[in-house]
Parts: structure tokens; sequence; C-alpha cells
């Protein structure tokens, strides 16, 4: 979605958007990716200054649950929000914390196939990383894989001189 469509969309859905709200999306569409709920707050607050945190998780768990926005957990940190809503990994930075998209390749068709079982089958494997997610491994003990996270850890560049 382009930066400033998310509020006209989100009102053709028939959301009602108070002074609040209006607060929250735009901090989300004004660039603030992966941003914690404390970090919007933060800045929703330069827009609307009594805006409460509650209030600031509360729209944020709405628009999660509309499917407009993601929630992102990325080990023990907090978990952070972002407009992208497309499948996607993330890398980290070990140093500044930086969190940056990683574009990904849909997966769910390998994950079928491979839930199926390749291997226990006998069956040639094209696309090696199926073997090396381990999944006729899992299949065979009876579990399902629905979705892959990837998060990619080291440095972005930022300590570089
Ligand atoms: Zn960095
Ligand atoms: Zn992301």
């Amino acid at each position: 979605m382009k930066p400033g469509a998310l509020l006209p969309h989100l009102r053709s859905r028939g959301w009602r958007v108070t002074p609040q709200r209006r607060a929250v999306v735009t901090v989300l569409e004004r660039g603030a990716q992966h941003a914690t709920a404390e970090e919007v707050h933060a800045a929703a607050q330069l827009i609307v200054p009594e805006i409460s945190l509650a209030t600031v998780y509360n729209v944020l768990t709405e628009l999660v649950g509309m499917g407009e926005i993601s929630e992102v957990r990325l080990g023990p940190r907090a978990a952070i929000f972002e407009t992208n809503v497309t499948l996607h990994y993330h890398h980290v930075c070990d140093e500044c914390g930086r969190v940056t998209d990683v574009p990904a390749p849909d997966m769910s068709t390998c994950l079928r196939s491979c839930g199926q079982g390749c291997e226990p089958q006998g069956a040639a494997c094209a696309s090696p990383v199926k073997c090396c997610l381990r999944l006729p491994e899992l299949g065979s003990r009876g579990y399902s894989v629905d979705r892959v996270e990837i998060v990619y850890r080291g440095r972005c560049g930022c300590t570089a001189q």
C-alpha cells in the first residue's frame, strides 16, 4: 500500500477514525516500521499529547486483527509493528538493533509437498532447501508445519568505517 493510503483504506472499511486512531496510523505510515508499541506511543504523543499507551496497544491490536498491519516477534524483544503485511523475513543487527525487511520466497508449496514426505517416499528432492528444513523428519514424527520464519542476525553495516 502506498504511503498515505492506509487511513482512507481503513475509513472505506468502516473504521471509525478518531484523533487517537489517526495518530497511530500516521506514525506507522510516516515510517515507524518495526516499532514497538512504546515507540509508536512516543511518536503518537507528539500528535495527540493525551494518547495513552493502552489506547495505542488497542489500536495496534485491532489493526493486526484486521490484517492491516503485522505484529512481528523477533526473539525476546518486544513485539514490533509494521505496515508491510506481505510475507517477508527480517535481518536484525547485533550492533545497533536495526531491523530490515528481507524479501522472502513463498515456501507454502514447498511445505506442502515436503510435508507429504519426499524423502520417505524415496522421491528425488528437487529443491534441497526442503530437506535442510527437516520437514520430512518432522512429518514422519506426525508434526505439521504451516509456516517458516527466518531471522537473519549479524551486522547491518553501521559499524563499517
Ligand atoms: Zn547496525
Ligand atoms: Zn518487516
